[in-house]
């Protein structure tokens, strides 16, 4: 033993011995916020398997149909006071700040009007376009009053976080990932990919972008990211073809109706998920050319690729 202690202290010490045992990837598969998410990271697999209870822990809160989370609360509030969690109060604060940014381009009270479309029926069918005109009337993110912890809706305003909340958990299971140390890691909520470093070899993390006119796994693009966040916006994600026009889930506040501008997808690049979420809608809505105050603004990089074929990139910072 007497000497077996001093070589184990030695092998401990050696820093390549000491990270061996977290320098095989582990990965975790697990469904939240309606989504599949692939959780990769060079760490022990405990650590990959507690960010899937992040995703549910934070789904239950932002879940406009779960019964008792803060968004559940505030739509069914008739307009009184809520007092939500921290967390829910910063995401409504940087989703009204991207309201304003954006023009209302990027609108989360959609709630009345994407509650009026169902892309999943088999049998799908168009809303009534007066009860749609209807419903996108009492879409305005200025009708979301923010006090501390304390949200309250006006003019019966409904939230719908659909475009933002993916974005703001995968960040969080990052900045969870990272406090326990880990150095190379990629998660990926539905398309909403947030990277940890680069791989132990020195690689970086590659990302493909879909190819809206090709197969699921088909790339337009392929991106390399170290330390940074690629999130797509894209007509093929949710939607239905119907006499020939492709309806889908990207929404233009002030109508309520998809928005029609030759784009099938945004991708946006860059440090944080929750912005680069927020901003692959707004900028989907508000079509390349107004997209650009938005992407200077926030410093991020975006690829629009649109449905006859053609790619045009913006490049960031
Ligand atoms: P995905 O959910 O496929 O990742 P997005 O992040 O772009 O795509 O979010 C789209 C969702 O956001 C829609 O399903 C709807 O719930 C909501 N939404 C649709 N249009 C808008 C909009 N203009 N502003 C804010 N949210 C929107
Ligand atoms: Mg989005």
């Amino acid at each position: 033993m007497k000497r077996i202690l001093p070589v184990l202290l030695l092998l401990l010490l050696l820093p390549g011995c000491r990270n061996a045992a977290t320098q095989k990837p582990h990965s975790a598969v697990g469904y939240a916020c309606d989504t599949v998410i692939t959780i990769t990271a060079y760490a022990p697999q405990e650590a990959v398997d507690a960010t899937l209870k992040i995703c549910t822990d934070y789904d239950r809160v932002f879940s406009k149909t779960a019964e008792g989370s803060d968004i559940w609360n505030l739509n069914h509030a008739n307009g009184a006071p809520v007092e939500v969690q921290p967390e829910t109060a910063d995401l409504l604060r940087l989703a009204v700040e991207i309201g304003e940014a954006s023009g209302g381009a990027f609108d989360v009270t959609i709630a009345p009007a994407s509650a009026l479309w169902d892309f999943r029926s088999e049998t799908p069918v168009l809303p009534d376009a007066d009860v749609l005109r209807a419903a996108a009337a009492r879409v305005d993110y200025r009708n979301i009053l923010i006090e501390g912890n304390t949200v309250t809706l006006k003019n019966g305003a409904e939230l719908d976080l659909g475009a933002i909340a993916k974005g703001y958990i995968a960040d969080r299971v990052a900045e969870y990932l990272r406090g326990e140390g880990v150095t190379a890691a990629c998660i990926n909520m539905g398309g909403n990919v947030v990277t940890i470093g680069s791989k132990p070899d020195g690689s970086a993390w590659t990302v493909g972008v879909r190819d809206p006119n090709g197969a699921p796994d088909q790339s337009k693009a392929v991106l390399e990211l170290t330390d940074a966040s690629a999130v797509t916006s894209g007509t093929y994600e949710r939607g239905f073809d119907l006499n020939g026009v492709r309806y889908h889930h990207l929404l233009d506040p002030k109508t309520g109706w998809p928005v029609q501008n030759g784009l099938a997808s945004v991708t946006i690049v860059g440090a944080r998920s929750d912005i680069c979420d927020a901003l692959s809608t707004a900028c989907f809505v508000l079509g390349e050319q107004n997209s650009r105050p938005l992407l200077e603004r926030y410093g991020v990089r975006a690829i629009f690729l649109y449905s006859d074929g053609t790619r045009s990139d913006y490049p960031g910072e």
